[in-house]
């Protein structure tokens, strides 16, 4: 009996000239994700229980989902005991470059001075910002040791000097935090590091329970527990919580022409169909030859049988495209229209390109720059947004963990200045006490 070869793992192909705006639509659909009913179901009773019993409930979660039967407590506070951030130096010297760096970027992201602006002589207007006091930062912990995503959160947390800085991320079946997540908490100066996942440990944030600190927002990526979780107790008055942005599996996308190595395009394009088999890759290729199409296909299908996340690999690149164009613009178009959390320009003037970038979580420039520098170590930050919602959020950045405040400041030649208007206006909306507070100042002016 022959064994028979692999089948090729390759992505459907859609030559633009020939395709409809329509399916194109539907081909650069992303995989359907699970009813937000079915999971809202098991989630509120969850966060009812932890809101109710507090660390109890939290426990009984962590013992039955996480299999930590062995926990006791569903907190670890600072400081940290040395023995359980204990790590190889190799690990050690990588968290430190690339803490280096996060914390390099996001401290230049800092506002210099507050803004101030006089709109009219003697009307001062201002706005500066402060940190968020409490944040909880979410590190997804069920299938994979994530300290990248715990540096992308607190880093930006720290710089934005916010006073308490929670993490949350599930414990291993022995009760344990994983050191590297340990390590760091540490750097950044956590105040704590609840043992816990999924939506117990988004509603302990939340709420508060006895031995968890409640903060005033949650963000982080996570599964759809997670995400539901976030969702739900951001629209719960009682909670007082607000969350980062809608996060879903990754993706992303490249644009490749003649001059791009078929090895790199293929190994980026595998970079991200690792992640899930809910993630999507797109290659756009820009006037490719059929032989420089192919050099590229018979890359993924070489790479990819070489992973060992093969078989998560078949599955995201089951739903994944090619789209072939002929130039640089319509390329940008559907990259645009797609609005990716990850862009690669692998094009011969790409920087110029990045021009014409309208949505796109972050953008990779040239051929020396993969994605999984942005994911861990170059200093911009990996937490972005997914599912096309690039087009109106940001990633994380540090103004996710700082508001602004307005502030104004007349002089009494300013109420004379502005005066009128306020009571023309508050007059419109019949809102008589709002005109009196001018009328009655200027009145005061008028009799001294
Ligand atoms: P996770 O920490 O998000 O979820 C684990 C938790 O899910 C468990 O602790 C448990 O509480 C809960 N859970 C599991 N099964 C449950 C059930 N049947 N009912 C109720 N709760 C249940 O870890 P994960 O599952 O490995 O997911 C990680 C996710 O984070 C992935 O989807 C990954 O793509 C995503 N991620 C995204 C980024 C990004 O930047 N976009 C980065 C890292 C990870």
């Amino acid at each position: 009996k022959g064994e028979q070869a692999p089948e090729r793992i390759t992505m459907k192909i859609f030559d633009l000239a020939k395709t409809s705006e329509e399916d194109l639509d539907k081909a650069l659909k992303r995989p359907s994700q699970k009813s937000a009913d079915a999971i809202m179901k098991i989630i509120t009773p969850i966060i009812d229980d932890v809101r109710k019993e507090g660390d109890k409930a939290v426990l009984k979660y962590t013992h039955k989902f996480d299999r930590a039967t062995s926990l006791t407590s569903p907190v670890l506070k600072a400081p940290f005991h040395q023995s359980l951030m204990q790590l190889p130096t190799e690990t050690i010297k990588a968290i430190d470059i690339s803490f280096e760096n996060i914390r390099k970027f996001h401290a230049a992201q800092k506002e210099d001075k507050p803004l101030q602006v006089e709109t009219m002589p003697g009307v001062v207007c201002n706005r500066f910002s402060r940190p968020i006091e409490a944040v909880g930062l979410y590190v997804p912990g069920g299938t994979a040791v994530l300290p990248s995503t715990a540096l992308m959160l607190g880093v930006p947390a720290m710089v934005a000097g916010c006073k308490k800085i929670v993490i949350a991320s599930p414990p291993r079946a022995d009760g344990s935090v994983t050191p590297e997540i340990v390590y760091v908490a540490h750097k950044v100066g956590a105040e704590s590091i609840v043992l816990a996942g999924g939506a117990q440990a988004v509603a302990a944030m939340a709420y508060g329970t006895e031995s968890v600190s409640k903060v005033d927002k949650i963000l982080g990526p996570g599964n759809q527990f997670v995400t539901a979780a976030k969702m739900y107790v951001s629209n719960d008055t009682n909670a007082g919580v607000g969350i980062d942005m809608p996060a879903g599996p990754s993706e992303v996308l490249v644009v490749a022409d003649k001059d791009a190595n078929p090895a790199f395009v293929a190994s980026d394009l595998l970079s991200q169909a690792e992640h899930g088999v809910d993630s999507q890759v797109i290659l756009i290729g820009i006037d490719l030859s059929d032989a420089e199409l192919k050099a590229i296909e018979d890359e993924v299908h070489r790479q990819a049988m070489a992973l060992p996340r093969v078989d998560i690999v078949r599955g995201s690149i089951a739903h994944s495209v090619t789209v072939l164009v002929k130039t640089v613009d319509e390329a940008m178009r559907i990259s645009n229209q797609y609005a990716p959390e990850h862009l690669i320009l692998q094009i011969k003037d790409a920087e110029k390109a990045v021009e014409q970038v309208m949505n796109a979580g972050s953008v990779f420039i040239g051929e020396w720059t993969p994605e999984s520098v942005g994911d861990y170590s170059a200093g911009v930050n990996h937490s972005l947004p997914t599912y096309g919602y690039a087009k109106q959020y940001s990633g994380v950045n540090l103004g996710s963990f700082v508001k602004h405040i307005t502030s104004s400041n007349l002089t009494a030649q300013g109420l004379k200045n502005v005066g009128e208007a306020v009571m023309q206006l508050a007059k419109v909306e019949e809102l008589e006490a709002h005109r009196r507070a001018v009328s009655i100042r200027l009145e005061h002016m008028a009799q001294r």
